[in-house]
């Protein structure tokens, strides 16, 4: 069975290049555009990894990680957070929720590829 991970990114350029980055290596992509959707959608398909932009509208991608690892079913979920930029204080508080990567926007389809193999081990 194919592995599912959660895009959550407010601009449809990000979710469609994720989504041709990683459904081309055979993995099922569900997309979001919110954190609100985001973690509905997490609540509802169970993936296996989490992809989350920082800035979004009503809830961002900080918040919804931190939804996430608070809930019990889906807190042992990895999570990589999309970011243009990280500060020290935003970094400092993803550690603290469990955040485990950082990928910088833009960023190379074959290396957030690279990324998400690693860590599914597919
Ligand atoms: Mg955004």
């Amino acid at each position: 069975m194919s592995k599912k991970i959660l895009v959550v990114d407010d601009a449809m350029t990000v979710r469609n290049l994720a989504k041709f980055a990683l459904g081309k290596a055979g993995f099922t992509i569900v997309e979001a555009e919110d954190g609100v959707i985001g973690l509905e959608k997490a609540k509802a398909e169970k993936p296996d990894l989490v992809i989350s932009d920082l800035n979004m509208p009503n809830m961002n991608g900080l918040e919804m990680c931190r939804a996430i690892k608070g809930d019990d079913a889906l807190k042992d979920t990895p999570i990589f957070m999309l970011t243009t930029e990280a500060s020290a204080d935003v970094a400092k508080e993803g550690k603290e929720i469990g955040i485990m990567a950082w990928i910088v926007k833009p960023f190379a389809p074959d290396k957030l590829l690279a990324a998400v193999k690693k860590v599914l081990g597919a």
